[in-house]
């Protein structure tokens, strides 16, 4: 039921038919007996300023941000935690005495979902990514302030992945570096976890980031894409006989780490993975 006490939060995103947020947060807000209800709110790109002026005096008690506002929304926000300043991006806004503070949950959100999902230690690790955009960013930041032992990103634009793994050399102290892709193979023999961090696999005809071949049992193969559940990339390390972990997991868990932001509470995590779960088509 809602009432005039209910508390309501929400995403910003241009288009936001298909998020999968609000199943997810609805969902732990009735099994916590919350009254609070989450909706989807169509921001188009140029209303992103205006739309964010009307939080506060619409008593909006919190938000996640999508596409295309992630980056766009920075200029229009009170604070931001270093980890979203890091990354450039916010995919998380909380509410606070009338101000909005600007998080970032996507690495910790994965990180989470490493321990919980894949029962992987990624402290003195050796970590292979590909891809040098957003997710690549908060994945290899939070993987660094996690103690792996080193990060290679490998990217179709090189200049990309150099620029990020000396930020992150910079930022944490790290070891990172590039490679090109005539180096995959010798810089997968060394790596302990694969990471894709490129759309690669969201359609049909995608090829893989990486060959097949440079894929083997001694890797944990992480996809960041989450739909379809099973990429071709994780397809394809189970054939290679590796351990696999998919997108969905850091989805789930940058929510779960939104929920907490936004109420204190430990979130059901159960409830909102089976939520995802039921949206999500099969395949
Ligand atoms: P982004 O900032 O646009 O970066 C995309 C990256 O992928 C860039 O490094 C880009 O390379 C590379 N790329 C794009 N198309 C490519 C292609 N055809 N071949 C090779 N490389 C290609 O996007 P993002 O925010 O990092 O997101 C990347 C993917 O991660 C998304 O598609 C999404 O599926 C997934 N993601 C998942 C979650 C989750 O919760 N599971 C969260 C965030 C993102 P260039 O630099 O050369 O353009």
């Amino acid at each position: 039921m809602i009432s005039g006490k209910t508390k309501v939060y929400g995403i910003f995103g241009h288009p936001v038919e298909h998020t999968f947020s609000p199943g997810m947060h609805n969902a732990a807000f009735s099994k916590l007996a919350l009254d609070a209800c989450y909706v989807p709110f169509p921001v188009h790109p140029d209303r992103l300023s205006e739309a964010v002026k009307a939080v506060v005096p619409l008593g909006l008690c919190g938000l996640n941000i999508t596409v295309p506002h992630k980056e766009r929304i920075i200029p229009y926000l009170d604070h931001l935690t270093e980890e979203a300043g890091f990354i450039g991006a916010v995919n998380t806004v909380e509410v606070e005495n009338g101000e909005l503070i600007g998080h970032n949950t996507d690495g910790r959100g994965f990180l989470r979902s490493l321990k919980e999902e894949a029962n992987f230690a990624p402290r003195r690790k050796k970590i292979l990514i590909f891809g040098a955009g957003g997710a690549a960013r908060a994945v290899g930041f939070s993987l660094a302030r996690a103690g792996v032992s080193s990060i290679v990103f490998l990217n179709r634009n090189p200049e990309k992945a150099a620029g990020l793994s000396r930020d992150i050399r910079a930022k944490t102290g790290c070891e990172s570096r590039s490679v090109s892709f005539s180096d995959v193979a010798h810089a997968a023999a060394e790596a302990d976890c694969l990471i894709n961090a490129t759309p690669l696999g969201l359609k049909k005809k995608d090829l893989l980031p990486v060959p097949e071949q440079v894929i083997s049992s001694r890797h944990l193969v992480c996809d960041l894409v989450y739909n379809p559940l099973l990429t071709p990339l994780l397809k394809a390390a189970r054939k290679r006989k590796a351990a696999i972990l998919p997108g969905l997991g850091m989805l789930l868990f940058q929510g779960v780490i939104a929920f907490e932001i936004w109420t204190g509470k430990k979130a059901p995590v159960t409830v909102m993975k089976a939520a995802l779960f039921r949206q999500i088509p099969r395949v």
